[in-house]
């Protein structure tokens, strides 16, 4: 029986290396609900609308369509049709993302789409709250935790790989300050879900955390 795996956790933590590696070990869907925020925050910045204003928020949220699709066996994020991968990476998105994530109205309707994925099961999810909100019956919930500087020098690299640079001192304090602004918010804050499993991935390889996730998993299915 194919299941729901929740992954949640800081920033840079690994969780999608993690969520990747287990839809792929298990033929499952993977589902990257940070690249749906991120795709909403490129929408706001490049058509210039102020976020603070709910107005402007619920109506642009009217024209903003978001979908994945597999390209050379990597999840690429489409927003109205045109390939963003690369555009919600970058830095400037990465300010904006926690700010616009706060909103009750684009998370009603990141949740809404969120949930319709899920309904066939057999889907790895990560991001803040989905074991909390989104799927709250799934069978495996995941806590992703590691060191911040650790995540740091992670990021940096992860960013470089893409082409994108970065200085290690901004990514570690937008890595704080977007936790600081995720566990904080008043809707559906970052917190531990009841029954989740708590891995600390700072002394783990890609293959250990993998390896532990799995045994998890087939525990369930
Ligand atoms: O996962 P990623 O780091 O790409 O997510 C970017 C941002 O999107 C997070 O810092 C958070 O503000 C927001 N987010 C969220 N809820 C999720 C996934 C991401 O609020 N389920």
């Amino acid at each position: 029986m194919p299941i729901i795996i929740a992954i949640d956790g800081h920033s840079s933590c690994g969780k999608s290396t993690l969520a990747k590696g287990l839809a792929k070990a298990l033929h499952y869907a993977y589902l990257d609900t940070g690249a749906m925020y991120r795709a909403v925050t490129l929408y706001f910045l490049n058509q210039q609308i102020d976020y603070n204003d709910p107005a402007a928020v619920e109506k642009a949220l009217q024209h903003i369509e978001i979908h994945f699709e597999r390209i050379e066996g990597q999840n690429h994020t489409f927003l109205n049709g045109v390939d963003v991968e690369r555009d919600i990476r970058e830095m400037i998105v990465s300010e904006h993302v926690s700010p616009v994530s706060t909103l009750s109205a684009v998370r009603r309707a990141m949740v809404a789409q969120q949930k319709a994925m899920g309904r066939r099961r057999g889907i790895v999810a990560d991001g803040r709250d989905i074991g909390t909100v989104v799927f709250p019956d799934a069978e495996l919930k995941i806590f992703l935790t590691a060191d911040v500087d650790v995540r740091t020098s992670r990021r940096h690299l992860e960013l470089a790989a893409k082409g994108i640079d970065a200085e290690w001192d901004d990514i570690r304090r937008n890595l704080l300050d977007r936790d600081r602004i995720d566990s904080s918010r008043a809707d559906s804050p970052l917190r531990q879900a009841d029954g989740a499993v708590v891995i600390d991935n700072t002394l783990l390889s890609e293959e250990q955390q993998l390896a532990k996730a799995l045994e998890l998993a087939k525990a369930q299915a």
